[in-house]
C-alpha cells in the first residue's frame, strides 16, 4: 500500500466556489422565477474576448505549424527568445530593467506560485497576507511547510509590513492584491526589500494584476525598488491583463542574483534550481500561444488590452461610487479589478452573501474565503458588463 502525503489531510477543502455555486443553485431551485434576475459579481473571471492582435498573431502562428517549413515542436526550455525579449521591453516601458535571460515562460501564475515551493526546504518561516489569493496557503500546506500569517486589516489599509520581530525566510506578496484590491507604494514595498535583505529572506511577490494600477507613482513591479533582484523573485501573467484565463501565458522573473549559502558551505542559484526544475518538469508554453504573448506586449497590443482594462475600470467605479455613496467603507477598485467592502450592519461575509442573493439576486464572493481577516468583509469583481453592473448596483443602493 502506498503511504500518502497525508499533508493533504491539512489542506482546506477549496469549498469557496462550490459552495457559492451551491447556494445559488438552491436559490434558484426554490425561486424559479427569479432565476433569471441573477447577477453574478463574485467570480475572478474576465470576460472580454482576446484582443484583435492577440487573434491575429494566433492565427498566423497556427498556419506556420502547417508546413515542415515553419513548423516547430518543443521550444527552448526558458520559452522563446522573441517573447522573453517582448516581456522585457515591456517592463522597460515601464522603467524597470529585467534581464531577458532572467525571464521563464510557462502556462500560469497559478502553477508557478505553487511549484516555486519546490526550491525551498521544509523547515523554512513562511510568511503569507491574509487575506489572499489562496493558492499560496494551499501549496505550502501540501508540502508539510509551516506558514506565520500577516494580518491585511483596515488599520493597515490591508497592506502588512514587516515586523522586525518575525525572523521570516519567505515571504509572499500580492500587489495589488486579491481579494482586497490594496496596492502597496514604493516606500512600503522598499521597507520589505530592505526587511528580506537584512534577514536574508526572499519575496516572491505576484504582480498578476500589475495592468491595472492607474496611478503612474504606484510601482508595478518590485524590481522598480532597488536591491530587489538580490531578494525577490516575480510573477506575471496574463490572465487579467489580456484575457488569457482560457489561453495560458505566465512568465516568472528569478534574477541571477539570487544566491545562496547550502548547508555543505556551497553556492545554490535559484535562476538555475528554477532552470532544472522547469526543464524537468515542464516542456513549455504552446508556440501559438508564445507568439500571441509576443504580441500582447508590444505596445499596440497593451493599448488593445488597456481599452478592456478601462472597461472593467468604468464597473469598478460605478461600484465604487455606489459604496461611497452609503457609507460603505471598501478598498481597491482604483488599481485593481476588485472591490473588498465590509460587510454592512455587522453582518458576516455568508451572512451578507445570502442577504444580498435572497434580497437583489447579486452574487459576490465572501472575504471569509480568503482567510481569517475576510470574514467580515465581500469581495465585488470588476469583470461583468456594464449593463449588469449598473443594474446590480442600482439594486444595492436600494438596501441599508
Ligand atoms: C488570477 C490570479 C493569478 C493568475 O493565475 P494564472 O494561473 O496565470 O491564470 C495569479 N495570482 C493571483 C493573485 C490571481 O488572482
Amino acid at each position: 500500500m502506498p503511504r500518502l502525503n497525508e499533508n493533504y489531510l491539512n489542506v482546506q477543502d477549496s469549498y469557496l466556489f462550490a459552495e457559492i455555486a451551491r447556494r445559488v443553485k438552491v436559490y434558484e431551485e426554490e425561486h424559479p422565477d427569479k432565476a433569471g434576475n441573477i447577477i453574478r459579481l463574485g467570480i475572478g473571471d474576465v470576460t472580454r474576448p482576446l484582443t484583435k492582435s492577440a487573434v491575429e498573431a494566433l492565427h498566423e502562428a497556427v498556419d506556420e505549424q502547417t508546413s515542415s517549413e515553419t513548423f516547430r515542436g518543443y521550444g527552448p526550455e526558458q520559452g522563446y527568445e522573441f517573447v522573453r525579449r517582448a516581456v522585457s521591453d515591456y517592463y522597460k516601458r515601464n522603467n524597470v530593467s529585467v534581464d531577458e535571460n532572467d525571464i521563464f515562460i510557462s502556462d500560469g501564475a497559478k502553477s508557478d506560485t505553487g511549484n516555486i515551493t519546490e526550491l525551498f526546504a521544509k523547515d523554512n518561516v513562511i510568511l503569507v497576507p491574509d487575506p489572499v489569493y489562496p493558492v499560496y496557503v494551499d501549496t505550502n500546506t501540501m508540502d508539510g511547510k509551516q506558514i506565520i500569517y500577516m494580518n491585511g486589516t483596515e488599520e493597515n489599509d490591508f497592506l502588512p509590513m514587516p515586523d522586525d520581530s518575525v525572523k521570516a525566510d519567505i515571504i509572499y506578496l500580492c500587489s495589488p492584491n486579491n481579494p482586497t484590491g490594496a496596492c502597496y507604494n514604493k516606500e512600503q514595498l522598499k521597507a520589505w526589500v530592505d526587511y528580506a535583505l537584512a534577514n536574508e529572506a526572499v519575496i516572491l511577490f505576484d504582480a498578476a494584476y500589475e495592468a491595472f494600477v492607474s496611478e503612474p507613482e504606484l510601482p508595478r513591479s518590485i524590481y522598480a525598488v532597488e536591491g530587489a533582484k538580490r531578494c525577490a523573485i516575480e510573477f506575471g501573467s496574463l490572465s487579467k491583463t489580456a484575457g488569457f484565463t482560457g489561453t495560458r501565458f505566465s512568465y516568472t522573473v528569478v534574477p541571477k542574483e539570487l544566491v545562496f549559502t547550502s548547508s555543505n558551505g556551497g553556492q545554490m542559484s535559484l535562476h538555475d534550481m528554477w532552470n532544472r526544475r522547469q526543464s524537468t518538469k515542464f516542456n513549455g508554453t504552446p508556440y501559438i500561444i508564445q507568439r500571441a504573448a509576443e504580441k500582447v506586449f508590444s505596445e499596440e497590443g497593451m493599448k488593445e488590452c488597456m481599452e478592456n482594462i478601462s472597461y472593467y475600470m468604468e464597473n469598478a467605479r460605478v461600484i465604487a461610487e455606489t459604496l461611497r455613496k452609503k457609507g460603505i467603507s471598501f478598498t481597491g477598485g482604483v488599481n485593481s479589478p476588485y472591490i473588498w467592502f465590509k460587510c454592512p450592519d455587522d453582518m458576516e461575509s455568508w451572512e451578507l452573501f445570502d442577504y444580498l442573493l435572497e434580497n437583489i439576486q447579486v452574487v459576490g464572493t465572501p472575504g471569509a474565503g480568503f482567510g481569517v481577516n475576510g470574514k467580515n468583509y465581500f469581495r465585488l469583481t470588476s469583470f461583468g458588463t456594464h449593463e449588469k453592473t449598473r443594474e446590480a448596483m442600482e439594486r444595492f443602493d436600494g438596501l441599508f
